[in-house]
């Protein structure tokens, strides 16, 4: 089984509230040498509702903050809840805020990072949601993003990257929970022949390389084959050689680590990886997750299972009822409960695999491409979908398997 590469797994609040993001704007400066980052943003509310106070997680060693809306200084207080675990508070009063924004300005020092997974490395500088380098609260929902960065090296991440001289942008207009990139000092990378995979990389040899190139063209176009064409375009795969706890999927980029070597569990990995292009749409917050997590899982064994056979596919379909036994229900599951990953990966990707040995390949996989593709992510569409395709008494008994 793949090593742990969940879309999100942090602790998740319950409720939303009703205030909701709309864009966040960025201005990034990264200091290799000084190992250093100073960072601007404009985020922009589309609803602030009758919130009198903003609450954001920012970095906890993050200094030198100014707060502005509309030309004019917003009073501020910090305080050190935390929700990351290396982060603290920021609150910000909204009766101070003209047109539902603000502009946010702080530095940090990249030494500062203690997420073992992402510690500063000068040659990969990894920032993302697990180091709350951004200002956060997934309870405002998902927004898009606009960012320059401006640096020596060289930058890969998720959304639409252009470079001019010193200054990359990023822009992102798909709404996401994240705003994932990588710092490269020296950026190799190679694009596969149709142009549909960039592998960015540092320091891996020329066979592992290409192992992966292949292998990463065949998933992406084997997953569009079976589910459509991915609405991110091309795949920006980042691979590192740390042999961290986890690799990660976004929109449109992975973060990959392996040793020096391309394991088969690693393109177990690669293969989850890749299908969370097409299964990411689920509220990550919530047991509906289990569409994310189940079916990137469930796809990667179709990808096993045309790679190594039926017999390897078994083996896989044992390991997953193992890992599954004594498991709680799927539906309403508790993101706090420690056992919700395994239960909305395993147990989801096992509910799967049986609902393809009851309804068929070719059904399973229509109901999988019509659900991509209208764009659902809910697990009432999903049964609505199954029920147009294989029946009423299928799409009940499938949600009866949730239940238990
Ligand atoms: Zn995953």
């Amino acid at each position: 089984m793949p090593k742990i590469c969940f879309l999100f797994c942090l602790l998740l609040p319950q409720f939303a509230h009703t205030q909701s993001l709309d864009r966040y704007t960025g201005d990034l400066r990264v200091d290799l040498e000084k190992r250093q980052i100073s960072v601007t943003w404009e985020i922009q509310f589309s609803d602030l509702a009758a919130a009198d106070t903003l609450h954001f997680y920012v970095q906890e060693a993050a200094f030198d903050f100014s707060l502005q809306s509309g030309q004019k200084d917003v009073p501020f207080e910090i305080t050190e809840q935390k929700f990351i675990g290396e982060d603290k508070s920021i609150f910000i009063p909204t009766a101070d805020l003209s047109d539902r924004k603000f502009t946010l300005s702080y530095q940090n020092s990249l030494d500062s990072i203690r997420n073992p997974n992402f510690k500063f490395r000068p040659n990969w500088t990894e920032l993302n949601i697990y180091t709350a380098w951004f200002p956060l609260n997934i309870d405002y929902g998902l927004f898009t993003y606009e960012l320059d960065v401006k640096t020596a090296g060289t930058v890969a991440g998720s959304g639409v990257l252009q470079a001019k001289n010193d200054t990359f942008s990023l822009v992102q207009n798909i709404p996401v929970f994240d705003i994932p990139l990588i710092i490269f000092k020296n950026k190799n990378s190679v694009t596969t022949a149709d142009g549909s995979v960039e592998i960015c990389y540092t320091d891996l040899s020329p066979a592992v390389r290409d192992t992966i190139k292949t292998t990463a063209e065949k998933y992406f176009n084997d997953y569009s084959e079976m589910f459509g064409s991915p609405d991110t375009g091309k795949l920006v795969l980042a691979v590192n050689t740390f042999d961290r706890n986890i690799s990660f999927a976004r929109k449109g980029f992975i973060s990959l680590s392996l040793d020096s070597i391309f394991t088969p569990q690693k393109a177990e990995t690669l293969a989850h990886e890749i299908a969370h292009l097409w299964w990411n749409a689920a509220e990550v917050g919530t047991w509906e997750d289990w569409l994310n997590e189940g079916s990137a899982e469930y796809a990667s064994m179709l990808i096993l299972r045309e790679e190594q056979g039926e017999e390897s596919y078994e083996n896989a379909v044992k390991n997953l009822e193992k890992r599954s036994e004594g498991l709680p229900p799927i539906e309403n599951i508790d993101k706090r409960n420690p056992q919700s990953n395994t239960v909305l990966t395993y147990k989801g990707a096992l509910l799967l695999v049986r609902l393809e040995q009851k309804i068929g390949t070719e059904k399973m996989q229509s109901v999988l491409r019509k659900f991509y593709l209208a764009e659902e992510k809910t697990t009432a569409a999903f049964l609505r979908i199954l029920e147009n395709t294989a029946g009423e008494e299928l799409s009940r008994e499938f949600l009866v398997s949730l239940q238990e």
